[in-house]
């Protein structure tokens, strides 16, 4: 670990647009390939006769990567001086849309390619969409291929225009367009030469423009309570929290709110299992901590700081699901919600819009979720729980969905359409 931070950022567009020349020309230029890599692909492309193409780089990076243990070939690793970014190649749209709504991972950002020869195609638009429904809000759109277009600044304009009015449609807001030429390199790590007209960032300075959404220790307190164990004898009636800490950070003497049931206490003690009492402890840390006065709680409250933002308390709410599971989830029957530690029985009250992940096909009229599907759906538990939106507390903000005993559906949380009547 060198301590630098990390972000993820997805590129998607049309194919042949030029995702993989702009990723392959984004390692060449930041020298994050391995030695002799680029000398070894351009030997081999002069030897087979054929002009060299920075796309070919990842091929060559994911027949090496074949040969090692676990192969993710739609990712790719490079830094700037700010930051280490891993790149997720996303025309595998399934595998990603499934990370994404499940929380496994994240993408911060967006490249959306777009071919200023060609303009734009259904999949633009499908892709700006999807990346809208996914909560990626930092989106940056490439025009590539700037060189075929003889680098006019009306071409980049007029395709500005069109796409930028499309994204509005579907509420983003896109934080710039780049003119570039993968393969020539500009606009990409370096400023273009050939297009004097614009005086925006280069790819490679708006990636470190985008902001991450700091570190995780420096968020709201957020603890799930795993197990409530309790201790009697010697007259001393002690109870300990255990738990994984998500979130933040807490101290000794801290006061503390459990939700959703409203009960307030102050930490006492703070201790990780097999070693010895702390004063603090941070996210990433399974703990048990005691309180200074004796309250009841059970498993699956949330743990929080008063002072610090609030979680959502609520028992209806808007959430993206992919459902993985082989027999529709329908509004008919009831399933078993997983949020942290809370378990409720749900309901799936309405469905607003699907995406179906094969095809990125897009529907408003659908009764159902099917396998592969992705959906924003309102569901309803059966009592309230305590939980964050995705886009503010991820841990906190991510459910998985349990039908006859095996996991069907994963999601994020996007808004608590509970009405904010406050339950405390
Ligand atoms: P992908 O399918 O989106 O990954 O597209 P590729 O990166 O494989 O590119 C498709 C084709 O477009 C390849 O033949 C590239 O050489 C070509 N290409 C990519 N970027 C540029 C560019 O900036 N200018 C020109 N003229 N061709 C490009």
């Amino acid at each position: 670990m060198n301590g630098k931070e990390q972000m993820n950022i997805v590129i998607v567009g049309h194919v042949d647009h030029g995702k993989s020349t702009v990723i392959g020309r984004l390692l060449a230029d930041t020298g994050s390939l391995p030695d002799g890599k680029l000398d070894a692909v351009k030997e081999s492309c002069r030897r087979n006769h054929k002009p060299f193409e920075y796309a070919f780089l990842l091929d060559a990076l994911k027949d090496e990567q074949a040969q090692g243990i676990t192969i993710d070939m739609a990712r790719c690793f490079f830094n700037t001086r700010k930051r280490d970014y891993i790149i997720i190649d996303a025309p595998g749209h399934i595998e990603f849309l499934k990370n994404m709504v499940t929380g496994a991972s994240r993408a911060e950002a967006a490249l959306l390619v777009i071919d200023a020869h060609e303009g734009i195609q259904e999949n633009s638009r499908r892709h700006g969409h999807m990346v809208a429904m996914l909560g990626v809000k930092q989106v940056s759109v490439l025009v590539n291929k700037m060189d075929l277009a003889g680098y006019r600044q009306v071409d980049f304009d007029a395709l500005k225009a069109e796409y930028t009015a499309y994204l509005r449609q579907i509420d983003v807001e896109p934080l710039g367009f780049i003119p570039v030429s993968a393969r020539e390199g500009d606009n990409i790590a370096a400023v273009s030469a050939s297009m004097p007209w614009y005086d925006g960032p280069t790819v490679l300075a708006q990636l470190d423009r985008f902001s991450t959404g700091g570190g995780l220790r420096d968020k709201p307190f957020r603890l799930p309570v795993q197990d409530v164990y309790k201790f009697t004898g010697s007259g001393d009636d002690r109870r300990i929290v255990a738990g994984t800490i998500e979130a933040g950070s807490v101290n000794i003497g801290d006061a503390v709110l459990f939700l959703p049931s409203g009960k307030r206490s102050s930490i006492a003690s703070v201790e990780s299992f097999n070693t010895a009492v702390k004063h603090s402890a941070k996210a990433g840390e399974a703990v048990g901590v005691t309180l200074a006065t004796q309250i009841y709680i059970r498993p699956g409250e949330l743990m929080v700081r008063p002072d610090d933002p609030q979680p959502e308390v609520g028992a209806r709410f808007r959430a993206n699901i992919f459902w993985v599971g082989r027999v529709p989830m329908s509004t008919e029957k009831e399933y078993k919600l997983k949020l942290g530690t809370a378990h409720a029985t749900v309901r799936l009250a309405g469905i607003l819009s699907t995406l179906d992940a094969s095809d990125l096909r897009l529907s408003r009229t659908k009764q159902q979720l099917d396998n592969r599907d992705v959906g924003e759906c309102i569901l309803e538990t059966t009592r309230p729980i305590a939980f964050d939106l995705a886009s503010t507390s991820e841990a906190t903000g991510r459910f998985v969905i349990v039908d006859n005993y095996e996991i069907a559906g994963g999601g994020i949380v996007l808004e608590n359409l509970s009405g904010g009547e406050s339950i405390l």
